[in-house]
């Protein structure tokens, strides 16, 4: 069998042994309804409430104030638009985000925007950090909600989340914050950091997809997304998902164990993999290097196209991806990589590599031992590549 290299981590990661163990019971033997009254049922109830309070004692939070959904997604849109709702009928009709957060907050804000509200989009700075002061600015009267991402998923910088919250409240703001590339990464603390609502995703840390959280301090009213049963305090119908909520737990629990070891193994390789292909001529790191995740990899490769790259790494059995956007049916490049002021052509031929505490020392080598290898293929067929040689001359 090829042997395949799993450094896309930022896109989904393999279930843990440990998680899936914790999940196993709730298949084919604790699979009663969690609102049933017999013992199957009340094991299921006791299981998810187990849940409920452990994953609030991982963020600092009160188990009343953990909502289960289906993702990060779900908890982005439930967040926003039901936030932006709420106070728009007060005549709140402005929302404060960046440039660079992920589609399942960008995408909310243009429907919102179709809708009659305002949306303010911070800018980023050439290395991917946002100014507090440019969110102060932003803020307005009639601002309903400031949302801005922990980490960015593509570059895996890391936001200053506690003074963005701060100025929020200073100007009786409420705050939101995607964490899903966060979680694990950082220490995160709600009440410490003073956090409104936070979006969380189970199948970035190792449970399985189709989980999620959405923390909402208590006081503040969140509308309710699904009518149905009685589940998630009447916000959220529907049967809960036994299995995957307690593999969440299990897995925030794993994530946050030891911070510091894992930052300082998996950075350890990270350093290695950007300082080698920095070796390239051509080439930049996209992001700031030290305020970025410990497994995060994000490089510019001039006169290549990042689809042919990846498509090489994948014949010899490298998981990477691209910060371009042509999976989604889209030519366009990364609206990540533009923010922070990149050209078209060096956007395009953009390689993320995101690793983790399963990678080797072995893969990384590998790695690195590869990549120049392409780019030399690609480059010596690229006629963008030629123009580039020829303008140097
Ligand atoms: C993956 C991701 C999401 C979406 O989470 P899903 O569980 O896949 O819906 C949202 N925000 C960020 C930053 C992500 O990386």
């Amino acid at each position: 069998m090829n042997r395949v290299i799993y450094a896309d981590n930022a896109a989904t990661t393999r279930v843990s042994k440990r998680v899936l163990d914790a999940m196993m019971p709730y298949f084919a033997e604790n699979y009663g309804n969690a609102s049933s009254i017999y013992s199957i049922g009340r094991n299921a109830k006791k299981a998810l409430e187990d849940a409920r309070e452990r994953i609030a004692k991982v963020l600092g939070a009160e188990p009343s104030e953990i909502y289960f959904t289906s993702g990060g997604s779900e908890s982005d849109n439930w967040a926003i638009r039901g936030t932006a709702e709420r106070l728009g009928a007060k005549g709140k009709k402005h929302i404060v985000t960046s440039a660079f957060e992920h589609h399942a907050v960008l995408h909310v804000c243009e429907y919102l925007e179709k809708n009659g509200y305002e949306v303010t989009y911070v800018p980023v700075n050439a290395n991917g950090i946002i100014n507090p002061e440019d969110v102060r600015k932003a803020i307005r009267p009639d601002t309903a909600l400031v949302t801005i991402m922990y980490a960015n998923n593509e570059i895996g910088t890391i936001q200053p989340i506690g003074e963005i919250a701060k100025i929020c409240h200073e100007a009786g703001v409420l705050f939101h914050t995607d964490a899903v590339q966060a979680i694990g990464n950082v220490p995160i603390n709600v009440k410490e950091q003073d956090i409104d609502m936070l979006s969380l995703s189970g199948h970035k840390i190792h449970a399985q997809k189709g989980i999620g959280v959405l923390y909402v301090k208590k006081g503040i009213l969140i509308p309710n997304l699904i009518f149905g049963g009685g589940q998630e305090r009447g916000k959220r119908a529907g049967t809960e998902n036994i299995p995957a909520i307690v593999g969440l737990a299990e897995a925030m629990e794993a994530a946050v164990e030891n911070i510091p070891a894992k930052v300082e193994k998996v950075s350890k390789m990270r350093d290695r993999l950007i300082d080698g292909i920095l070796k390239i001529p051509r080439t930049r790191l996209n992001g700031d290097r030290e305020k970025r995740l410990c497994g995060n990899v994000n490089v510019s490769i001039e006169g290549i196209e990042g689809e042919s790259l990846l498509l090489m790494l994948d014949m010899k059995g490298i998981c990477a991806s691209s910060g371009s956007a042509c999976t989604s049916g889209s030519l366009d490049p990364s609206h990540v990589l533009l923010a922070l002021g990149l050209k078209h052509e060096v956007a395009h031929g953009s390689l993320r590599l995101s690793i983790s505490e399963e990678n080797t020392d072995e893969e990384i080598d590998y790695i690195l031992e590869v990549i120049p290898q392409i780019v030399e293929k690609l480059r010596a067929m690229s006629p963008l590549w030629e123009k580039i040689v020829k303008e140097e001359k």
